[in-house]
């Protein structure tokens, strides 16, 4: 028998905001074995309901300049005015315990991700393989629409969510995969396939 050690994935999941990738990725952990989420640290403060440590580990401004100086994150990046980052330690122990780890996160940080990981010393930063994945509308006026959002909103807030959105699709083809997210059963499917593909991938390092 051919027996490989295992070969952790690291998803990247990208997308403008009112997409659907936060529902595709929770679907994602939920059914899929040994997949988790990695937490970010970030800035901004909990929503209701949100619990520190669960959807993100929420730091003061000086604690993440702190982390930034140590070189202690994977990828950082400003998101709609607040700090946002991955902890290359979160990946480390995620790694360790052999789960595949599904990051949501936006263009900058997983452009920073990418390179590091072509980089030689990318085993540093994730010993598995990597993946990136953007998910897009079918067409910008069905997400305009969605992003216009409640009344309440003032002109300004709604231009610059359009503003955010119509710059995060314009860096879709940066990434490995795109899925076109017209229909959520579609969508989902079409992702379980791309990291079904993956893990079953025969890698540099696994050849005799
Ligand atoms: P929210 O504050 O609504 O949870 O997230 C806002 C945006 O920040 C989302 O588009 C998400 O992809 C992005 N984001 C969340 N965590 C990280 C992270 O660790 N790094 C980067 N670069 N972006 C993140």
């Amino acid at each position: 028998m051919i027996e490989l050690p295992p070969c952790p994935l690291l998803i990247v999941v990208s997308g403008p905001s009112g997409v659907g990738k936060s529902t595709l990725c929770d679907r994602l952990v939920k059914e899929r074995p040994r997949t988790v989420y990695s937490i970010s640290c970030t800035t901004r403060p909990p929503r209701a309901g949100e619990v520190d440590g669960r959807e993100y580990h929420f730091l003061s401004e000086d604690e993440f300049a702190r982390r930034v100086d140590a070189g202690e994150f994977a990828e950082h990046a400003v998101v709609h005015g607040a700090r946002y980052g991955t902890l290359a330690e979160t990946l480390r122990s995620e790694a360790v315990r052999g789960h595949d780890v599904v990051m949501d996160i936006d263009v900058q940080g997983a452009a920073q991700l990418r390179s590091r990981m072509a980089a030689p010393d990318a085993r540093s930063v994730w010993p598995g393989a990597y993946l990136d994945v953007f998910i897009a509308p079918p067409t910008w006026d069905e997400l305009a629409d969605r992003l216009r959002g409640r009344a309440t909103d003032g002109d300004d807030v709604i231009a610059r969510r359009l503003d955010r959105a119509r710059a995060e699709l314009d860096r879709w083809s940066e990434y490995q995969y795109l899925i076109v997210n017209r229909e959520r059963e579609d969508s989902y499917r079409q992702l379980d396939a791309v990291l079904t593909a993956e893990s079953l991938r025969v890698r540099e390092g696994d050849r005799p």
